[in-house]
């Protein structure tokens, strides 16, 4: 069964009875949260991956499909693999919002927690090989084909909900999962039935953009996650307006959960990052290739890469009040940007927002009239096919 470490307290004082007891006490001395153990087998949750793949609702995410072997059989990525060691680390809990009120995923606001949690895996790994406990070992942390959460929920980590997170009594969804395959056995506790959904829907009714089914499965093609964060297509319009202010991930599912709401704030513990300090979403609309690569150094939102950044910030903005300011950033980005995912998403936001404007309204034709891109220019046309707003 999982456990929270307790640095200072008696957990750390304990004798170590173990091998499973000293990967324990290593796990917590290299600062992670929660441990467990799983047979490096076929996840329980394999049947439900290949019926989500069949249906296609990994949208874009191909290589989910590509890797798919390696899901199914995980013990092909670690010849000799006997078990998984699976580690939970909490992170904030406090929403996180940039000054100008968009948001960006409380998990992706701090220090890049791969960059974090691999330095743990690699000290933990090095460590259990030093203590005799394996011989060879291999780190994956929210990256590879290890279908995590299912893995997880198998080690004790928490209960795998209907909005697709692992539920802790203690962190609720507010922790990074990792793990450290090996070829040492370690054999599985049993899992913890303190946290269930029940017949909660929190998740399901606040979901912006409708992507959790009934049946408790996310449709990535609907989840403003994917779309701002993996997708390097056009938004589709019918989704636009449910992004909100979010320009990098959503927490809305787990905002509502009730079993986040006692989480430790842990705020502090990734930090902020420098980029996101201070910053306004009109800033990342014209950012180039490099200058992107080095504001965003260190941090997760690299994932999105500078057009994708770019974008979100254009369809945040069209989600914020009027500002001189963003209007000004816009008209920039339509007239400038070199792609038609931002020029397309300005077109969107400035339509949205500033229409009653007869500038914005005449910079808007005259960039439908010029757009280069058949589906650009079709998208900015849309945005006068019915009175009122963009929608
Ligand atoms: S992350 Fe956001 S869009 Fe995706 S399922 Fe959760 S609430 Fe819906
Ligand atoms: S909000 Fe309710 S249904 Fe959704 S994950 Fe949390 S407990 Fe489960």
């Amino acid at each position: 069964m999982s456990r929270i470490a307790n640095p200072g307290g008696s957990l750390h004082n304990r004798a170590v009875t173990d091998a499973r007891e000293q990967v324990r006490e290593l796990a917590w001395a290299a600062g992670f949260d929660l441990v467990g153990f799983a047979p490096l087998r076929r996840p329980r949750g394999a049947e439900r991956l290949l019926e989500w793949l069949a249906a296609g609702r990994q949208a874009g995410m191909g290589w989910l499909r590509d890797q798919a072997p390696d899901t199914l059989a995980p013990e092909r990525l670690l010849p000799g693999g006997r078990s998984l060691v699976m580690l939970g680390l909490g992170h904030s809990r406090d929403a996180f919002r940039l000054a100008d009120g968009s948001r960006v995923a409380r998990y992706a606001a701090g220090r890049d927690y791969h960059n974090v949690i691999g330095r743990k895996l690699i000290r933990l790994g090095k460590q259990m090989a030093r203590a005799g406990l394996v011989k060879r070992w291999r780190k994956f942390a929210d990256a590879g084909p290890l279908l995590e959460r299912s893995h997880a929920a198998e080690a004790g980590l928490g209960y795998e909900s209907k909005a697709a997170n692992l539920l802790h009594p203690r962190f609720g969804p507010w922790y990074f999962l990792a793990e450290l395959l090996v070829d040492a056995e370690f054999e599985p506790e049993a899992a913890t039935n303190a946290v269930s959904c029940g017949s909660c829907t929190a998740c399901i009714d606040a979901c912006p953009t409708q992507a959790i089914g009934p049946d408790g499965v996310v449709d990535a093609r609907a989840c403003i996650s994917y779309h701002t964060i993996e997708s390097r297509e056009p938004v589709p319009r019918e989704l636009r307006a449910g992004l909100g202010a979010w320009v990098f991930g959503c927490d809305v599912c787990s905002e509502v959960c009730p079993w986040g709401a006692r989480a430790p704030s842990l705020a502090e513990r990734f930090g902020t990052h420098a980029a996101l300090a201070q910053a306004h979403a009109a800033d990342w609309l014209q950012l180039t290739e490099p200058e992107f690569a080095q504001r965003f150094e260190g941090s997760a939102l690299r994932r999105a890469g500078a057009a994708g950044l770019a974008r979100n910030a254009a369809h945040a903005l069209g989600s914020l009040e009027p500002d001189e300011r963003d209007r000004a950033a816009l008209l920039s980005a339509l007239d400038a940007h070199a792609s038609e995912l931002v020029r397309t998403a300005a077109a969107w936001a400035l339509a949205r927002r500033y229409r009653d404007d007869r500038g914005t309204l005449a910079a808007l034709e005259r960039a439908a009239a010029r757009e280069p891109v058949d589906a650009a220019r079709d998208d900015m046309r849309e945005n006068f096919s019915s009175p009122g707003v963009a929608t």
